[in-house]
């Protein structure tokens, strides 16, 4: 496992364009349980997963019932008020600082990379802290609207200032990615020439297609043949990395180059330590 540490933080030196994608299990070491892996709330309570592919069509057909079962039902997962960020949240928030990763592109919902520091954050599911309207895609704070007395008021849905009606941000099973938030999500995972994925099972769609999109883009290289020839040839132009507990599609289909498998809490950390000793 060291060598390949010692081999991501030597791509991760060497790329211009590098993003990071993550999913739950970067949040498992924060307390925060994930879906799939062996502890993950669906392994558990395969209902619960029944029960949430229902939300999206609940809202669309009675957004005040949305609401109030919303704010009856107790979070799956936890009080995430109260969660911090550990230290693979911690390294990518200072890969970025460094200038070594441009962006990263979570399915989390925690608002962990934003506390921990990540600037350019694209919450490609939402955000448990906020809430958007289905109109015109304004998103505002879930503490700026008081839902409770709203609520008691007999006053939901929420609306927005346009007069349309607020959703939960959290992307909802069965619910289109926010147009925003995939087109720039495609055009991150087009741009760059290093993928770092960290802590997902890559099973979620249309989200595990952007390790496929970054895969299709290949550049020219010039390589020497024995003889001295000068060959130019089209090659993969990203390098993409998984850092994961257990190898996943992307790493039986051969779409990452490299799986670093173990805890991104101190995977992610011990590559910022290798990339520290390259630039000095
Ligand atoms: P997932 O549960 O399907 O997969 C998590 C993966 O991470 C598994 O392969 C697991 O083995 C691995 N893992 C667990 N702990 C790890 C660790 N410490 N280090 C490295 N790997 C670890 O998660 P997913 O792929 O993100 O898909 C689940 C969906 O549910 C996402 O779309 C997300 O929106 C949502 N979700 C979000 C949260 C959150 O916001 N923290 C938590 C659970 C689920």
């Amino acid at each position: 496992m060291e060598d390949l540490i010692k081999k991501a933080a030597q791509d991760l030196a060497n790329a211009q364009y590098a993003i990071a994608l993550s999913g739950a299990g970067i949040s498992t070491e924060s307390g925060i349980p994930d879906f799939r892996g062996p502890s993950g709330v669906w392994t558990k309570d395969p209902e619960a997963e029944r029960r949430a592919y229902q939300s999206y069509g609940k809202f669309l057909e009675n957004p005040k019932e949305y609401w109030e079962e919303r704010l009856r039902a107790p979070s799956l997962l936890g009080d995430l008020e109260k969660t911090q960020p550990n230290p693979g949240h911690l390294a990518l928030a200072e890969l970025e600082k460094m200038g070594k990763l441009k962006s990263v592109i979570t399915q989390n919902v925690d608002g962990l990379h934003e506390k921990a520091g990540t600037k350019n954050l694209i919450e490609y599911h939402g955000s448990y802290f906020k809430l958007r309207c289905s109109k015109c895609g304004l998103r505002i704070g879930s503490d700026e609207i008081d839902l409770q007395e709203l609520n008691r008021k007999g006053e939901l849905p929420p609306l927005c200032r346009c007069g349309g009606v607020l959703k939960w941000d959290v992307v909802h099973f069965r619910e289109p990615i926010p147009e925003d938030v995939a087109r720039r999500s495609q055009e991150e995972a087009w741009k760059c020439d290093l993928m770092l994925i960290c802590g997902t099972s890559a099973v979620v769609y249309p989200f595990a297609q952007l390790p496929f999109l970054a895969r299709k883009r290949t550049i020219e290289k010039q390589t020497t043949t024995e003889s001295g020839l000068h060959v130019v040839k089209r090659a993969p132009a990203t390098t993409i990395i998984e850092i994961n507990a257990e190898p996943t599609p992307l790493t039986q289909e051969g779409i990452s180059d490299y799986l670093i498998q173990g805890k991104t809490g101190r995977i992610l950390p011990a590559i910022v330590e290798q990339v520290k000793r390259i630039r000095t």
